[in-house]
């Protein structure tokens, strides 16, 4: 049985202020029936991680590829780790296309977490032009094959999928619940035919404008183990809401 995970990807929004009140008010109803996580951006992390983290799991939203040096900028999987995160976001859609991040870049920082103890949450999801052009099996299992190759299919034990279709991201519009559960029996069939053991454990988010209204459907699919929430889980009574369709 597989526990489902919501996750709330803060991108880079709010202030210092709203990120503890959203936190405070995610802690003040936790949900205990599924797991919980929050992605703040990084200079609030390791304030609300020494405040909360023993009630609530923190992840990052990026992390570098490279252990330590010269990157301007970036921050290693071992910081993240450092400071009590337990997940990293890896290729997420807005740094594939802002930051030009490949596949076998996201692959690198997919292994990076993993050998430093990190859970990553390993993103995969087609444009709209892939889409409409009929290519998202191709799109996704080139993503996730991709992953495999680089890190083995053992990781699979612990890095987490989410299939987020760039298209439902942040614009209302969101994958059908037959559609989710196409795509996400997709993956878990691609990873079983390297380990059946194995897929059948991976979790596999959805992710793409998931609100109050359309979370329990989509959680109610049989491949669907949760969601990656952008917009929603800025306002903890959305958010709240939305674990609280977790069945
Ligand atoms: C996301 O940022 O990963 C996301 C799914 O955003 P939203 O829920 O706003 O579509």
């Amino acid at each position: 049985m597989r526990r489902k995970l919501v996750a709330g990807n803060w991108k880079m929004h709010g202030t210092r202020e709203s990120a503890e009140q959203l936190v405070a008010g995610i802690l003040a109803v936790f949900p205990a029936h599924c797991d919980v996580a929050v992605f703040p951006p990084y200079p609030y992390l390791a304030p609300l991680i020494a405040r909360n983290g023993g009630a609530l799991d923190f992840g990052a939203q990026d992390c570098s590829e490279h252990d330590d040096g010269a990157y301007t900028g970036e921050v290693s999987a071992a910081m993240v780790r450092d400071i009590g995160c337990r997940y990293v976001l890896a290729g997420h859609s807005e740094r594939r296309q802002y930051h030009h991040e490949g596949d076998a870049q996201v692959a690198r920082k997919v292994g990076k977490a993993l050998e430093h103890d990190l859970v990553p949450v390993l993103c995969v999801g087609e444009s709209l032009e892939e889409h409409d052009a009929g290519r998202t099996a191709e799109v996704v299992q080139r993503q996730l094959g991709t992953v495999i190759d680089h890190c083995g299919i053992a990781a699979f034990g612990r890095v987490i999928v989410a299939y987020e279709p760039v298209w439902a991201i942040g614009t209302g519009r969101t994958a059908s619940p037959g559609k989710a559960q196409e795509v996400h029996a997709l993956l878990r069939s691609q990873l079983a035919r390297a380990d059946d053991k194995i897929a059948s454990s991976t979790r596999i988010l959805y992710g793409g404008s998931v609100k109050p209204g359309n979370a329990a459907e989509l959680f109610a699919q049989p491949d669907v183990d949760g969601g990656l929430i952008g917009g929603a889980s800025l306002k903890a009574a959305d958010f709240l809401a939305i674990c609280a369709a977790v069945c």
